[in-house]
Formats: structure tokens, sequence, C-alpha cells
């Protein structure tokens, strides 16, 4: 025997992998006690507070301001103010800097908004850090490109800026969801006023320090935190525009509101989107996307392949490497750099994915959760599958915003279609196959914004997102995204 083989026989094959927990420093980020206004590059004292805390451990974090509508008032007076008197009639070039500068700055501080987004929000650091902040400074970095090009975007159509935006988000890509907002408007000659969902405003807040920075004139960038009701504040105010990301039953009431008043409006609302599989595709790669699409965000994706339709023939052998797969996936602490999935965001929204997990299993369904120990503290859900999945199942129909996945299965390629577009939303859509053919043939009908072939949830700033149906109307990104903040002759 060699030595080499007498080693080996010595150290056996570890049978499973340990990881030692690896927090991220959480001393990077200084968080005030209290937080005001953003408004007209100083900050405004509110009259009401509310508790905004860390999903993962209930604890308090900052005490934030509940805008009232005097205050909503003010901020849009500032917005107005600084759209007519400087940010439409800088020069273009100008205008593109500092954009760029923003961009930077961002890039710069990365880690702190990284470490302060999964604090307040409970995403995986991993994620914030490799996903939403390089996303969030290449917006600004893409957007600043066109400040100073729109007449070469729509040549012959002499573009003008809308005036002042309205932006509500939501508390699923709270920094990214800004930057989406921001960044397009801004390129476009238009002063903002945007509300951060009541339960992740810390990026946002810390965004203002980045527009201080950046030198950016008084009023351009205005941040009122609050509730609902501060967002149906933002939607009556003197604004031209409103710029809508949140749940489609908020939407639908902003576009009852809106309706007559000749304020633009866009919607980006909620998702059901289909993943699907193939008889011939790569399917370990597949498992990874179906993965990625499902549990990335702990689910709570608009665009999250929540449905996966399976080709009969594969099905057995698909669940059976997912289940293998999700056994290794790890849930717990946002800020170790070895968590999969986090925290769930909100007390409300763990009840409503409970909700339509118990409906799924009164209704028949099969689920299915690897084992798992949560954390005692926080809002925690188990990453969960569901099979024998009937079309009419709330959890086949409605859009669950958690991380769990509801399957199905097809035989042919028609069959696929019909069932993936048997939902009032239409987002996005995943097709698997190994023949680009198909992938086509499937794009040309289904009804969804985004398709994604052999991937899934991918981003770029140029390429324009947005929905069909109850997911919504317009379109972010790319060169799409500037048109919502242009007037045209
Ligand atoms: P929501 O629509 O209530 O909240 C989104 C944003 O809208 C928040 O900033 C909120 O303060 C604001 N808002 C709430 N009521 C408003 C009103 N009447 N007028 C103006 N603004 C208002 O969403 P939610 O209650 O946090 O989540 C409920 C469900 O919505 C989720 O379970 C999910 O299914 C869906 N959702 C979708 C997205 C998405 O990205 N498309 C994001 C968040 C939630
Ligand atoms: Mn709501």
């Amino acid at each position: 025997m060699t030595d080499v083989a007498k080693r080996s026989s010595r150290a056996p094959v570890p049978s499973g992998w340990e990881y030692a927990p690896a927090p991220e420093a959480r001393d990077i980020v200084r968080i005030e006690e209290r937080y005001g206004l953003y408004v007209d590059g100083q900050w405004l004292e509110a009259k009401e507070h509310y508790t905004t805390i860390s999903p993962s451990s209930e604890e308090p974090l900052a005490e934030i301001a509940q805008a009232g509508p005097e205050e909503v008032a003010t901020a849009v007076a500032a917005a107005r103010e600084a759209a007519e008197n400087g940010w439409a009639e800088i020069s273009p070039t100008e205008r593109a800097k500092y954009l760029f500068r923003i961009a930077r700055i961002l890039q710069e501080r990365s880690r702190e908004f990284a470490v302060l987004e999964s604090l307040n929000g409970g995403k995986p650091i991993r994620e914030s850090r490799d996903v939403d902040l390089p996303l969030a400074a290449a917006h600004f970095f893409y957007y600043a490109g066109w400040a100073d090009k729109l007449e070469y975007a729509f040549p012959n159509r002499r573009p003008r800026p809308v005036g002042v935006a309205g932006q509500i988000i939501p508390w699923n890509f709270p920094l990214l969801m800004l930057a989406w907002k921001i960044a397009p408007a801004l390129a476009a000659g238009n002063t903002v006023v945007l509300k951060p969902a009541e339960t992740t405003p810390l990026t946002a807040l810390l965004f203002c320090d980045v527009v201080r920075q950046a030198e950016l004139p008084p009023g351009v960038v205005n941040i009122v935190t609050g509730d609902g009701r501060t967002g149906a504040e933002l939607v009556r105010s003197e604004v031209d525009k409103i710029a809508f990301t949140g749940s489609t039953e908020v939407g639908k009431a902003i576009q009852r509101e809106l309706a007559g008043t000749g304020k633009r409006l866009t919607l980006e609302l909620g998702g059901k989107a289909a993943n699907i599989l193939f008889d011939d595709c790569a399917l370990d790669q597949a498992i990874e996307g179906i993965v990625n699409g499902i549990y990335f965000n702990q689910g709570h994706v608009c665009c999250a392949g929540s449905r996966l339709l399976v080709q009969e023939s594969i099905y057995e052998q698909a669940v059976a490497k997912l289940k293998r797969r999700l056994k290794t996936l790890r849930v717990g602490d946002p800020l170790d750099k070895n968590t999969d999935v986090g925290a769930i965001n909100s007390k409300q929204q763990l009840e409503k994915i409970r909700e339509l997990v118990e409906a799924g299993e009164a209704e028949g369904a099969e689920i299915y959760q690897p084992p798992c120990r949560l954390p005692e503290k926080g809002y925690w859900f188990a990453p969960t599958v569901f099979t024998n999945v009937a079309q009419s199942y709330r959890i086949a129909q409605e859009e669950i915003f958690g991380p769990v996945l509801s399957v199905l299965t097809f035989r042919t390629p028609e069959e696929a279609i019909e069932k993936a577009n048997n939902t009032p939303y239409g987002l996005s859509a995943g097709v698997w196959t190994e023949k680009g053919s198909r992938i086509l043939w499937m794009a040309q009908r289904l009804r969804a914004g985004v398709i994604w072939a052999n991937t899934y949830n991918r981003f770029d700033p140029s390429s324009p997102f947005g929905g069909y149906k109850e997911s919504g109307f317009g379109r972010e990104g790319g060169r799409h995204g500037l048109e919502p903040y242009l007037e045209f002759e």
C-alpha cells in the first residue's frame, strides 16, 4: 500500500457539511434614534412616529416619522419649487453628473447599505450585498447615461419632464425599488417625493445622506415616511405623476382615485409566475433556477417563480431532486454570510403566508418542508413545496409572496401555455428547454412582461420590466423606463 492510500483510509469523508456562523459586522451602520422627514434638503421634525424593527429578532431599531397631510403637502411644494426653479433648467450633462455621483457613492457605501437592508428587511446579507446594492448602483449609472441623451432616445419628439413625481414603493427590495423610481425620474428632469414602505424605511433614510453628499440641489429628492395613509396623501397631493409598486388591491384603489385627474400613473403590481420545465431541460441547472426563482428573498418577489409547471415525464425525478436540494438551504440570521433564506419581512406577511399554506393543505395539496430549526424570535417560514396542486386551489391562483412553491404538471407545450396564462397576473415566466425554437415559440405565447429562458430572476437596468393584466402597466428599466417621466410634443 502506498502512503497516500494509507492516509486517505484514516481520514473518512465527512458525511455532512457543518458551517460555523459567519456573521457580518453590524457596527458599520449608525442608526439614529429618531428620524424626521427629508424635505427640501433638510430634516423636518414630524408630529407622529412609529417604531421600525428588525424582523429577524423583533429588536426595535428606530423611531420613524408618520407623515400627515400637511407634511406631505410641504414635501410636494418643495419638489415643485425645485422642478420649476432649477432642476429641469440645469444642463442635462450637469444632471448626469449628479446621477453618476450618486451611483459612485452607493458603490463606496455598499457594505453599509447592505447591512442596513438586511437588518431592517430580513433578507440574507449575501443577497443585499451581491444583488440589491450592485443593481441599485447600476440603475443610477445606467440612467445617468441617458440624462444628456434624451433627444437621441426619443428622436424628433422633444421630450420634456413631467414635473413632480410621487413614488410609492414596497418592502421587498427597499433600496433597489428606490433606485428604479428615482434614477429615471431625475434623469428625465423631474423632482420626486418618495415614500418607502412602513416596515423598511431605513435605507431610504440613509439614501438622504447620499443625496446630501452628492450635493443635489434641495427639493429634488424628498423622502416622506409613513404607512398607507401617507401613501394615500401623496396620491391625492399636487403631484403630476404617481409611480406605484405594491399590491394589486392598493394599485386598483390608486387607479380609481386618479381617474379623471389628468395625473399620470404607472403600476407595478403582483405576479404568479410559471416556471416551466420541459423534459429535455438540463435538470440540475433547472433545479437551481427553481430554487432561485422562489426562495430568493424568502419569495418576497413580485416576479417569483411561484408555480412550477413540470412536464409529466420528468415529474418524479424533478420533485425528488428539488426536495433533496431544499434540505441544503440554510434558514436563519440574515446577517450570517452562509444564510440562504432569511426572515419574513413582517408579522402581517407571515400571517398571510400561513393562511394561504393552511388553505393549500385544507384544499388537498401535499406539503413538503425540509427539516430545519427556525429561530424562536422573529418571523420565519420554512421553505415549502406543494405537490398534488389543482389549478383551482388558492395556492395556485393567489400571490403568496413567501417561500412557497406550488407544483403542477403538463403534457404538451400547448397545455403548458394554457396553464401558465391561467392567472389574473402576467409579470414574468421561466422556460427551461434545450431547444431555442421552443423558447421562442413559448415566449410568443406567454402573456408575461418578462420571460427568462434557462435562467431566472436576472435583472439588468437596460432591460424593461413590467406587467400584463393585473400585474400593472408601464415599464421600468431601459429606454422604456424613461417614457413615463416625459411629456412629448
Ligand atoms: P401594499 O400595496 O399595501 O404596500 C405597498 C406600498 O404602498 C407601501 O409603501 C404602503 O405603505 C403603500 N400603501 C398602502 N396602502 C396605500 C394606499 N391606500 N395608498 C397609497 N399607498 C399605499 O402591500 P402590502 O400590504 O405591504 O403587501 C400585501 C401584498 O401585496 C403582499 O402579500 C404581496 O402579495 C403584494 N406585494 C407585491 C409587491 C410587488 O413588488 N409587486 C410588493 C409588496 C407587496
Ligand atoms: Mn397593504
